[in-house]
């Protein structure tokens, strides 16, 4: 400590009984000291995550928490805020799990896929998608029906991790890190369990073929462009760290659910106890038990510990999904429209009127997409073109009719946007 009276810090000028000397009898003030450790800190911190950005690879400190997650969800995602959470918290784990830093006497933190159980068109495959564009870490769409017996060694399987690498310029660290929605999984259940069965595909052994894929395979794919030559090297994609988020509508569930609910309510207060079980939403029950008795094998259940649920979506979500995400649909149609130098509204009645027909048909939050594309086609053809027009609002009458010349066996099969 230096020489206490009416000496000045070099940093702030300030004559201080804190002192601390340095070379060349220059003096630093425990505040001034403080206040520099917390820049360093920032500046630090402000650098490792321009690294991050710049090479796009995940590291603890970026690594945004389950709040975090669910947030950013939220601007994309209605509702669904049960499946939201376990799915922010299984990612989060899942991250820090493979990002720890390796110590061969650490706890070893078991790999948790995730299962998410819930009717067609209510957002599984959005949900995925969303957690893997936020973490910018690679992503794949697959369907659990194009696996083949031979499990991991069948061409379908290196499709998947093909479409993987193409969507990380084919850098296997990152595919390896990366996250595929497998949906579907309720299809490859056992036939005899699973009456609602409609494709020809095996059960057992398919699943027995993503058990390998799930607790970790090395699988062989073609470098980028395929094999051109024979003595071309494949890549070898380890799915050890890969997530696996796995969806499935399993149609019929309820009665599995409510079966065993049924046959656990028993005891003197059993009543009470059954008059508390929410008939009108059993999912929210599912349990392990079910998924064998709806006939996927114990071992496969073992593999995705996480199971959450997505509710059906009512009136009111189909109309949020119009409106509220940030790539909401009329959004996007006001900015083609603004392209144009043309402010465009939606009436209210038009929106509910659009939503009423997609219920009435059946056509999901999936079919919202192509109505309104069958309502705006016109004025996207024409209004460009008109050098007058700057305000157009879409009126329920202007939807009603072009909606009424719509062939909805069509919009039955729009796919997802
Ligand atoms: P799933 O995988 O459950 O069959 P998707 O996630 O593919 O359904 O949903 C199909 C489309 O419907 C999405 O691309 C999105 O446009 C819309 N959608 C469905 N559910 C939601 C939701 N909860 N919030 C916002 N949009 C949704």
């Amino acid at each position: 400590m230096a020489k206490k009276d009416l000496i000045k810090c070099s940093f702030c000028g300030q004559v201080r009984q804190d002192l601390f000397q340095g070379e060349n009898n220059s003096y630093i003030c425990s505040e001034c000291i403080e206040s520099g450790h917390k820049l360093v800190m920032e500046m630090m911190a402000a650098r490792t995550k321009k690294e991050q950005q710049q090479d796009g690879t995940l590291n603890l400190n970026g690594l945004p928490k389950p709040e975090e997650i669910k947030n950013f969800l939220d601007l994309y995602v209605i509702g669904q805020d049960e499946a939201k959470k376990f799915l922010s918290v299984a990612v989060y784990n899942h991250y820090k799990r493979i990002l720890q830093p390796k110590d061969d006497n650490d706890v070893e933190i078991e790999k948790s896929n995730i299962l998410l159980v819930g009717p067609t068109g209510t957002g599984k495959t959005l949900l995925a998608k969303t957690i893997a564009r936020m973490l910018k870490v690679p992503f794949a769409i697959a369907d659990a029906t194009a696996l083949t017996q031979a499990g991991y060694v069948g061409e379908d399987v290196e499709t998947m991790l093909t479409r993987l690498l193409q969507d990380c310029e084919y850098d296997v660290e990152k595919a390896q890190r990366g996250i595929v929605f497998l949906d579907e999984v309720d299809k490859i259940a056992r036939k005899s369990e699973n009456p609602s069965i409609t494709r020809d595909v095996t059960g057992e052994g398919v699943q027995q073929g993503l058990l390998k894929l799930l607790e970790g395979a090395v699988i062989n794919v073609p470098p980028e462009g395929g094999r051109k030559h024979p003595e071309q090297e494949f890549l070898h994609v380890d799915t050890k760290n890969i997530l696996f988020i796995c969806g499935g509508a399993f149609d019929g569930i309820e009665r599995k659910i409510a079966q065993r609910l049924n046959t656990q309510v028993v005891g003197f207060d059993a009543q009470q106890k059954a008059d508390k079980i929410d008939k009108n939403n059993l999912l929210q029950y599912i349990a392990p038990h079910d998924l064998k008795t709806f006939g996927l094998i114990p071992e496969i259940i073992g593999r995705l510990p996480i199971i959450s649920y997505l509710h059906p979506l009512d009136k009111q979500a189909m109309r949020n999904i119009l409106t509220e995400p940030k790539n909401a649909i009329t959004k996007q149609y006001e900015k083609l429209f603004e392209m144009d130098g043309v402010k465009l509204t939606f009436a209210d009645d038009m929106l509910d009127y659009v939503v009423d027909k997609a219920l009435e048909n059946k056509l999901g939050a999936r079919g919202l997409r192509g109505l309104m594309e069958s309502v705006m086609m016109e004025l996207m053809y024409s209004v460009p073109s008109q050098k007058d027009t700057h305000e157009i609002t879409i009126t329920r009458e202007y939807a009603q009719e072009r909606i009424e010349k719509t062939d909805f066996s069509r919009l039955k099969n729009t796919e997802a946007i």
